[in-house]
């Protein structure tokens, strides 16, 4: 079959490199990708937002089935628009995508289905959200309700910082993401994140993977999209991931077919591990990126049939088989990131960094100028590799890292440190 790709950065490459293995495939086409995606497939400079152009594309060259990568797409109704147009699509519908795009609508749902999450109130006016940040008092965290681009969330050390958080956010700070806020008691714990694969009415899980959000080590600095990520989590055995599908992913799905929007596609988790077990902190509606890149290194089995199963409903009969060995990544970013970075620096070295045993190298922002491979974006460069530990994994990314030459760049020294503590 032909597949079409959306998407850019180094999840797509993942999804990419792991498609592009696919006997099932004659085809794959990556819309718009980069330098790295080119390396496995034809790419193809189409505006992912224009459902129309994205529509035609799939008409004109025989396209059988559309992945849809990120979650704007899908919160913008692509999946229905493909569907509409008799073109087989992965992922949720505009309703069953509001999981991310709207932190209230989710907080709503987990208390009705009795899922456990901190304890929450919405609200649309500032003098109210106020009133209620100095009733409930510090630490609280105060989240836009729509998609802001990882800025939407604030946890707040003291109430002033929870109220100047409000105005910020019910004031336009953040636009139209903004227009109403979540407050939600502070949970204390490790963070984790679960994944699993669903068909409406069916959920298999995946894997569970650990990232770090902060820019500099020793978990410091600002948020990010993610400066590196391994699987499994440690702290996510067996039992917990049991548990996590009966308290948290299948309600979900239970609730959500309940309300005429049955979900499909990823359904990524990102948890709390607390005192009292694990709660649901917020839901993404497609693969985690970096964690996406861990998971592919890590899946054995082939992944355009679990992709069409999800679409199809029938993951019901679908297994899939993992490596037992750990996978890391380290995200390399340009300097600056994720405040203001420059473009067009020169990268050297990735294929004696490739060359490490175990390492697999994804693009996350790269473009082409004739033989020069150039950054083209914050992050730029995750660099993979497998191993029996996450200790082994780690020696190896890091040992891949050092053969790169980009001065421009960075990265941290720590990921996955967590992990390395509790094996030694
Ligand atoms: P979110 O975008 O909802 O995942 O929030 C971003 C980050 O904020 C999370 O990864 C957590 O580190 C933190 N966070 C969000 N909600 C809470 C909460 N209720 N308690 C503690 N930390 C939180």
């Amino acid at each position: 079959m032909n597949i079409l790709l959306l998407g850019s950065g180094g999840r797509e490459h993942a999804l990419a490199w792991k498609m592009a293995a696919s006997p099932l495939v004659d085809r794959l086409t990556c819309a718009p990708g980069n330098a790295g995606i080119a390396q496995e497939t034809a790419c193809v400079a189409l505006d992912v937002a224009d459902h129309a152009a994205v529509i035609a594309y799939c008409r004109d060259h025989g396209i059988d089935f559309v992945v849809v990568g990120p979650e704007a797409p899908l919160c913008a109704g692509i999946v229905d628009d493909l569907e509409a147009a008799g073109i087989k699509a992965f992922g949720p519908t505009r309703e069953a995508a509001r999981l991310e795009g709207s932190k209230g609508f989710t907080k709503d749902l987990c208390r009705s289905a009795g899922i456990p999450t901190a304890a929450y109130q919405r609200f649309r006016s500032v003098d109210q959200a106020k009133a209620y940040a100095r009733k409930c008092g510090a630490p609280l965290v105060v989240k836009a309700d729509g998609l802001a681009a990882g800025k939407g969330v604030v946890v707040a050390q003291s109430t002033a910082e929870a109220e100047a958080a409000v105005e910020m956010m019910l004031g336009g700070g953040l636009g139209a993401a903004g227009a109403e806020v979540v407050i939600e008691e502070f949970l204390s714990g490790e963070e984790a994140s679960f994944f699993a694969l669903c068909d409406g009415e069916t959920a298999l899980a995946l894997a569970s993977a650990q990232d770090h959000k902060r820019a500099f080590d020793g978990d410091k600095g600002p948020n990010t999209g993610g400066m590196g990520a391994y699987s499994p989590a440690p702290i996510v055995d067996v039992v917990t991931g049991e548990r996590v599908m009966r308290e948290i992913v299948h309600p979900t799905l239970r609730a959500m077919k309940a309300l005429g929007a049955p979900y499909k596609g990823v359904l990524y988790a990102g948890l709390m591990m607390t005192d009292a077990g694990p709660k649901l902190i917020e839901y993404n509606v497609r693969f985690g990126d970096p964690e996406c890149q861990v998971l592919m290194l890590r899946l054995m089995s082939d992944l355009v049939p679990a992709l069409l199963a999800s679409r199809d409903g029938v993951l019901k009969s679908l297994d899939l088989r993992w490596h037992p060995q750990a996978a890391l990544t380290v995200v390399m970013a340009a300097r600056g990131y994720p405040g203001a970075y420059e473009r067009g620096s020169v990268i050297q070295g990735l294929d004696e960094a490739a060359a490490v045993e175990g390492v697999e190298i994804f693009h996350a922002g790269t473009r082409r100028d004739g033989e020069r491979l150039l950054a083209d974006g914050g992050r730029v460069l995750d660099v993979c590799a497998l191993g029996r530990t996450v200790g082994e994994a780690r020696s190896r990314a890091y040992a891949a890292v050092e053969r790169i030459r980009w001065p421009q760049g960075f990265c941290r020294h720590d990921i996955g440190w967590r992990a390395v503590e509790r094996e030694q």
